[in-house]
């Protein structure tokens, strides 16, 4: 006979996102498991400690934030243009999505007033300033958003109700070279994030333009390319591509961690680590 972790030494060891090869040790009895606990759960502590120490000390910014000024300058630097728009969006502009009440994204979206929502993507915003931008700008038209979306989520380990999206854009790609194209944008983002294990994915759909979903063990990113169904809606003529990634669960798998809930906007956590300690 061996034992495990009890339930609540093992939320603990999540929450302070013990290595994984610790997740399923097994041990002779309760009292020889009590002990690895206790010394584990002090080397974590102190690991978390001196994470502390070092931002305040040296670092001054949480991951998340730095993740994202390194983005900033490395899209810049690539000639995109970074834009903000706002976090409340429209009905409407969801509708234009094609996301009414039969698609299945539309029970996720947290409403503000029966008019207005928190935006579970930043592809609506984006469509509407490609259309005001095609008229001012040569082609190609390259821009991206970093912000929070919002989605209602069964919180398993890899969602979060509050997370942050890059998406990055670039309209009047020529056509063959939408793949490709996609390919280097998404190696971009993974170099910055430090991720040198990831694949892409491709799906394949005549109607909808190919996806291409970016995974490193879970999905990171998903890219789409036009012309799209939905570019009508917005006066879109030309093909483009955009990949959309998840800036936390970026940071998760770069720091090999299992809680996705560590890399958020938190008050429980400060740059991956849990405050209770
Ligand atoms: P999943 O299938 O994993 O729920 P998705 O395909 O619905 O994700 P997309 O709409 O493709 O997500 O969003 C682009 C990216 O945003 C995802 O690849 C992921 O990195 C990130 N993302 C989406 N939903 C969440 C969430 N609830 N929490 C954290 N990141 C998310
Ligand atoms: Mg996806």
């Amino acid at each position: 006979m061996s034992v495990t972790w009890t339930a609540v030494q093992r939320q603990r060891l999540r929450e302070l996102n013990a290595p994984a090869e610790h997740e399923n040790m097994t041990f002779p009895d309760s009292g020889e498991r009590d002990r690895a606990f206790q010394k584990l759960e002090k080397f974590l502590v102190n690991r978390g400690k001196k994470r502390l120490a070092e931002l305040r000390e040296t670092r001054r910014r949480p991951a998340l934030c730095e993740l994202e000024s390194k983005l900033v300058d490395a899209l810049t630097g690539q000639g995109f243009v970074q834009v903000v728009t706002p976090t409340i969006i429209s009905k409407g502009q969801l509708a234009k999505m094609t996301i009414t009440d039969e698609h299945p994204l539309f029970s996720q979206v947290f409403w503000v007033d029966d008019k207005k929502c928190l935006r579970p993507m930043l592809a609506p915003n984006l469509y509407a300033l490609w259309q005001e931008l095609v008229r001012l700008w040569e082609k190609p038209i390259r821009i991206f958003e970093i912000g929070s979306c919002f989605r209602k989520e069964s919180q398993g380990a890899h969602h979060l109700n509050e997370f942050t999206m890059l998406n990055l854009t670039e309209l009047g790609t020529p056509l063959e070279q939408r793949h490709r194209r996609l390919k280097e944008l998404a190696a971009i983002v993974m170099e910055v994030a430090g991720i040198g294990n990831y694949e892409l994915v491709t799906e394949k759909s005549v109607v909808y333009g190919d996806t291409v979903d970016v995974i490193a063990g879970i999905e990171l990113g998903s890219g789409a390319m036009g012309p799209h169904p939905l570019d009508d809606k917005w006066g879109i003529v030309d093909p483009w591509v955009g990949i959309g990634f998840g800036l936390e669960r970026l940071l998760m798998v770069r720091e090999g961690g299992q809680n996705i809930q560590r890399m958020a906007k938190s008050i429980t956590y400060l740059d991956g680590v849990r405050l209770n300690i």
